[in-house]
This record gives structure tokens, sequence and C-alpha cells, in this order.
């Protein structure tokens, strides 16, 4: 998501302010950081990198700093770091053509809505595109900030979406990923009076674009991952093999701590359900662990779902106090030393699953969508899975889904031959 909004920072600029990219940070006359709040890290690392940044731009040049701190910290950060031109939340992307020539701009404004707004196009990518399907997000997880610098949940416009879609087709795009905080929770809310809609729904709609091969999104909520939704995922070929599931935590004890609204059995029917329909498909989680009131016997519950889900790729966290969340008040139970050893834990077994399952796939053949040049004339894309493929050729094959038998496997990518 951050990573679409800096792409709309930018589009945004080249389009209503006539500005290029540069890769040499001493050129620049406008260097922006886009920042994430979801841990503490990144937020201390913003203001040294913004010290450094000071030192070797050029004189004269502004620097601005965008995203999940901006909302947060607002006109803290100008005054920590006077030198900053100005600050622009998640929520307000589509100001930067304003407020990029204002000396000391703060806007943060959580309220803002730009559900309807048509982001100029940002061709980062000729073979795939990326596009917002809601902005903010609605849920209340305890440990969370994000509904604190993103805000309330909205859905963008079926129509707007199609539209968008159906032109970034139009000039060569054949993949496309749907992104929300809480994709399956799509068309709750909208800003227009739009009638309301499902995500089930909007798959369907997406899927009828001519010319569009695959669909995938992220983050899907266990919570809402209905009989409907895993009948459309399982059956619709345009949708890609590859699930994201943000377990959290294993406990249903901590999940509700957490406020997450599933049981670990909950989760397991789903998962369980879903490998069960689609044998090939592969799945991705969240885990926090050292949440304040993990015990060892709910750290537990979670390596037990690990063990019977076996996820093909986990994102390991462990947990961070942040300001204003439900969680900050509750006393932790869990030493930090305690968390680094679950931590640990979680990623010693889920190195072997990984392994194992990536394995599996040598003999198998699977569709390929070339991408990059890699070095030592080889080219690599990703399967309807989402898993890497490397093969040896050259850039022809750029853009195009081709067969590709697996011969060999390392620890987190596949080598093939096309045939
Ligand atoms: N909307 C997505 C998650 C967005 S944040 C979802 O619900 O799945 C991405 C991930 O960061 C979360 O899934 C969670 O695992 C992690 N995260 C969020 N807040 C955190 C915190 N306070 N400490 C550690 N990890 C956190
Ligand atoms: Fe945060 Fe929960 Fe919303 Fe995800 S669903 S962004 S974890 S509050």
């Amino acid at each position: 998501m951050n990573s679409l909004d800096s792409e709309h920072l930018m589009s945004e600029l080249k389009t209503h302010k006539d500005y290029i990219q540069t890769d040499n940070i001493s050129d620049a006359d406008l260097i922006i950081i886009n920042t994430c709040s979801v841990r503490e890290k990144p937020v201390q690392k913003l203001f040294s990198e913004l010290g450094s940044l000071n030192k070797v731009k050029k004189e004269g040049a502004k620097i601005g700093v965008c995203g999940c701190t901006a909302s947060h910290l607002g006109k803290d950060i100008i005054k920590r770091a006077p030198y900053v031109d100005f600050v622009l939340g998640a929520r307000n992307v589509s100001k930067i053509k304003d407020i990029v020539d204002i000396k000391g701009a703060v806007e943060v404004d959580l309220d803002y809505d730009e559900s309807t707004y048509s982001f100029a196009s940002n061709g980062h990518s000729i073979y795939k595109t990326s596009a917002n399907i809601s902005i903010g997000c609605d849920k209340e997880c305890t440990y969370c900030i994000v509904p604190f610098t993103r805000g309330d949940e909205v859905s963008i416009p079926l129509e707007l979406l199609v539209s968008q879609i159906q032109k970034s087709v139009e000039s060569g795009v054949v993949e496309v990923m749907l992104l929300g905080q809480n994709v399956n929770n799509y068309g709750k809310r909208f800003s227009d009076g739009s009638t309301k809609s499902s995500f089930t729904h909007l798959l369907k709609e997406i899927s009828k674009i001519d010319g569009l091969q695959r669909i995938r999104f992220t983050s899907p909520h266990p919570l809402h991952m209905d009989d409907e939704f895993i009948e459309e995922f399982a059956t619709n070929p345009k949708i890609c093999k590859s699930i994201h599931m943000p377990l959290q935590s294993g406990s249903t004890k901590v999940l509700k701590e957490m406020k997450r609204g599933y049981t670990k059995e909950w989760f397991l029917n789903r998962a369980l359900k879903i490998k069960d329909l689609v044998p090939d498909v592969r799945i991705s989680t969240d885990i926090i662990v050292g949440f304040p009131t993990e015990s060892h016997e709910d750290f537990l519950d979670t390596m037990d779902v690990i063990e019977k889900v076996r996820f093909d790729q986990i994102f390991n966290f462990k947990y961070s106090p942040r300001p204003n969340t439900a969680a900050l008040s509750l006393e932790s139970i869990v030493s930090d030393e305690e968390a680094s050893k679950r931590l640990e834990e979680v990623i010693t077994l889920h190195k072997i699953h990984q392994e194992e399952l990536l394995h599996q796939n040598i003999g198998k053949t699977m569709k390929v969508l070339f991408e990059e040049l890699k070095p030592n004339s080889e080219i690599s894309g990703f399967s309807d899975n989402y898993i890497q493929v490397y093969v040896k050729g050259s850039e022809e094959l750029l853009g195009k889904i081709l067969d590709v038998k697996i011969t060999g496997a390392t620890r987190t990518v596949l080598k093939g031959e096309i045939i």
C-alpha cells in the first residue's frame, strides 16, 4: 500500500508539476520520505534519515515527509526537524500537487476522502498494476496504529476501479493487485452513495475485463473469509492461487484480546478448506509474538497453527507498543528476551516448511509471467501461486505468460525451463 502511495505521489508530481525522477539524491530538487508507523523502529529511523538527507541535499532542495508517520506526528515533525518543508498524511496523498510549494504545510486530515479521486497513471510496470480498492480501516485491532493514521474505511466505487484497470489493460497490463487493509470488507461504505457491494462481487466484475489475465489481492481478513468468497477464490480462473491469511496469533484467548474477531478453530477451518479446494494454493501470513498477554501456552497455539497450516511465507513481528492503541495500557508478561526467543522459534519452524513446500514443486509445470531480466542471461517472473521462478532467457519473454517445467529450487526461488 505504501509503494502504491509512493507511485501516486510521483505520478501526481510528474503530471501536474513537471517533476522527473532522479536516482541521484544530490541532484534532487525535492526529496520525499514515505513513512510507515506500524512498528516503532521505522519511526525512530525517520529522524536519523532526515538528518542525513539534509546534509547531502542540494542547496534549496525541499524535503517532504508523507505517509503514516506524517499522519501520526503531524507538525511535530517540523518542530523536531525544522528543515522539513511539508508534511502530508497517508490519507491526503492527492493533495501533494498543492502542498509541495507551501513551506511549512501540514496536511494530515484523517477525515479527508480521496476515494473518488482519479490519480494520474503511474506506468510503473507495463505488465502489472496495483489499485487501492479501499482506504482506511474500520477494525480496532488492539495493537494496531493504522486506523489512527489512515482513518475510517471507505471503498472505492466499482465503476472507477473497472475503468482504471481497463485503461491499464489497454496499455498492456495483464495482472492487477487489489489493495486494502481489509480487502474482503469491500463495499460496506462508499462516499458517493453507491449501493453496498461485496468483495466477491467485485472479484466477479473485475474478472470480466477482457485481456486481464491475473487478479491478486492483499490483505484479506480471516474473519471475512466466508464460503462464498472461498468458492470464488477456488473456482475463478483469473484469481491467482496465492492468499495472505494474517493469523497474528494462534491462541483464541490472545486473538480475543487483539480484537481480531475469529478463533483458532475458525482460522484453521478456513485455511484447511482453502488448501482442500485449491491443492496448489500458496498461503502466507503475519504473526506477532510477544503480545503483552501472550503466555507460553498461547505461543504454543501459534506454533500449532503453523504446524497444521504449513505456511509458504511468514512475516514475523515482535509486538511493538504503539501510541493510541488499546493494547498500550496492558501490562506485559513477556520479557523482550522471551519475545526474541519465540520469534526465533517461529523462524526456525517456518524455514523447514518453506524449504519442503518449495521443493515439492520440482517436476511440476507452472505458468509464469516474466517480468525482470537477471544476470547470467536469466529472466525471472512469478507463477500463478506467487513463487519467483528463474529460467534462461532474454527480453523477448518480458510480459509473456509461459509454461515452465520446474527443475530445481533454492530456499526461496525455483529454477526451470520453458516448455
Ligand atoms: N490490515 C492488515 C495488516 C496491516 S499492518 C491485516 O489486518 O492483516 C501489517 C502487519 O503488521 C500486521 O498484520 C501485523 O502482523 C503487524 N503489526 C501491526 N501492528 C503491530 C504492532 N504494534 N507490533 C508488531 N506488529 C504489528
Ligand atoms: Fe490494523 Fe487490524 Fe486494520 Fe489490519 S485490520 S490495519 S491489523 S486495525
